[in-house]
């Protein structure tokens, strides 16, 4: 008898948390294509051929292995499983119909300059950095048309109540990506960043915008198309989201 409830006690506390939800949300999709990149390859006679680079591709990538990654450890879903366009709204209201415990949104950068490179991590919160709204600016368009005006007091709300969890979320992240991936790939650390994104603020949960490298600066767009750099990405957002799940208070902790 001792045995038998050890061993239960033992496989509620060793089993994965499928009672914790992850919603991972690629960017763009559909006909909302993200940033755009031109690249040169050449071809088996050495001739040069020119090919797009799509930001909706590279996120449903990545998401997908995210995904592929977390779900031995939690419930995990995606906003979208294929190149599909879907309004900011919809992306959030999903974070309701799985009852989302958290919302990871996955993108890449892209500035009129080739020269900026690296990774960012951002949260929710309110600031006044200028560099950060144009980044908005690109991630937030996607809004149907009469939403665009958002609730300013929702969005307050929604921050008072997830700011806390979405920084350390960040921070855990982003401390993951920065020890896995700066060295190998010599990526250049550009920080955890608060900033107001619809996606984030619409789905009302502690959540992060993931910036995962420029596609505008012609080194790195070569590096994030390469399987290993999408791998150990994912790898590292996994094992990010794993240990701030390990910071969780117990009774924040569902068991069944
Ligand atoms: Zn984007």
């Amino acid at each position: 008898m001792k045995f038998l409830i050890l061993s239960f006690l033992f496989f509620i506390f060793s089993v994965p948390s499928f009672g914790f939800v992850v919603l991972i949300d690629p960017g763009h999709g559909g006909k909302e294509l993200g940033a755009v990149s031109t690249i040169y390859l050449k071809d088996r006679n050495g001739k040069k051929i020119k090919k797009k680079v799509y930001e909706k591709d590279l996120t449903l990538t990545l998401a997908k292995k995210i995904k592929q990654k977390l779900e031995k450890h939690f419930s995990t879903y995606l906003t979208r499983s294929f190149d599909r366009t879907v309004s900011l709204e919809k992306r959030a209201e999903l974070a309701d119909t799985v009852k989302a415990d958290l919302f990871i949104s996955i993108h890449f950068n892209s500035s009129s300059s080739h020269k900026f490179h690296g990774f960012e991590t951002y949260y929710l919160d309110n600031h006044d950095d200028k560099a950060i709204k144009k980044v908005e600016a690109i991630e937030n368009i996607g809004m149907e048309g009469e939403n665009k005006i958002i609730n300013h007091i929702l969005i307050d709300l929604v921050i008072k109540q997830t700011v806390g969890r979405s920084k350390k979320l960040a921070n855990s992240i982003h401390d993951t990506v920065g020890q896995k991936m700066q060295k190998r790939f010599r990526l250049r650390d550009r920080g955890v960043k608060p900033g107001l994104f619809y996606v984030l603020a619409l789905s009302k949960r502690p959540g992060v915008l993931v910036e995962a490298g420029f596609m505008s600066n012609p080194k790195e767009i070569f590096k994030i198309r390469s399987k290993a750099y999408l791998d150990v990405y994912a790898e590292s957002i996994a094992q990010g989201v794993v240990k701030y799940y390990g910071t969780l208070p117990p009774k924040e902790i569902p068991l069944f």
